[in-house]
């Protein structure tokens, strides 16, 4: 997700639009037309409650108290996702409890892995990687990994066409 598909808002830009006629009291109050929409936004909304846009305020003592921290949400909101229809790159990021890849690269060896290597095999090295202790770096252990499949699965020429699956090779470093 882009930020321009995120509603982001700031309360200390009423304040200084409004000057006096911004009132303290009148604080968690205020709202914004949502980016997409034109509706109304509430500081106590996680997205738009007309369209789905997700919905950030910045300085904002409501929506922190609610959602934390405005820019930690926005760098996850603007991680690359797995696609629309790819399960599995869903489970894996949750199982990792990560909002999404770590950037646009890192997605691109994973859908590379999802177009050429079976969902069964590929399951099974997530669960090879995700049996390490240390949980820290898996996705990057992951991806070096396939990264290796993908590239040794190559057919080496057309007269000799493989025949079944290609071998999965060892994990680098193994
Ligand atoms: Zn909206």
């Amino acid at each position: 997700m882009n930020l321009a598909d995120i509603s982001v808002f700031d309360l200390r830009e009423i304040e200084e639009r409004l000057e006096l006629h911004y009132s303290a009291t009148h604080r968690d109050g205020y709202t914004a037309p949502c980016g997409a929409c034109g509706e109304q936004v509430t500081q106590d909304s996680e997205e738009c409650s007309c369209c789905g846009t997700p919905v950030v305020w910045r300085n904002s003592w409501e929506w922190k108290r609610l959602y934390g921290s405005s820019e930690q949400r926005i760098r996850e909101l603007t991680l690359p996702g797995p696609d629309e229809d790819d399960e599995l790159g869903r489970e894996l990021l949750a199982e990792l409890g990560r909002a999404g890849f770590a950037n646009t690269s890192q997605k691109k060896r994973w859908d590379k892995a999802r177009r050429n290597i079976s969902e069964k095999d590929l399951r099974g090295m997530i669960n090879h990687v995700l049996d390490g202790t240390n949980k820290r770096g898996v996705l990057s252990h992951l991806l070096n990994w396939t990264d290796k499949v993908v590239r040794e699965a190559k057919p080496k020429s057309k007269s000799a066409p493989q025949k079944g699956t290609p071998q999965i090779p060892s994990m680098p470093g193994e």
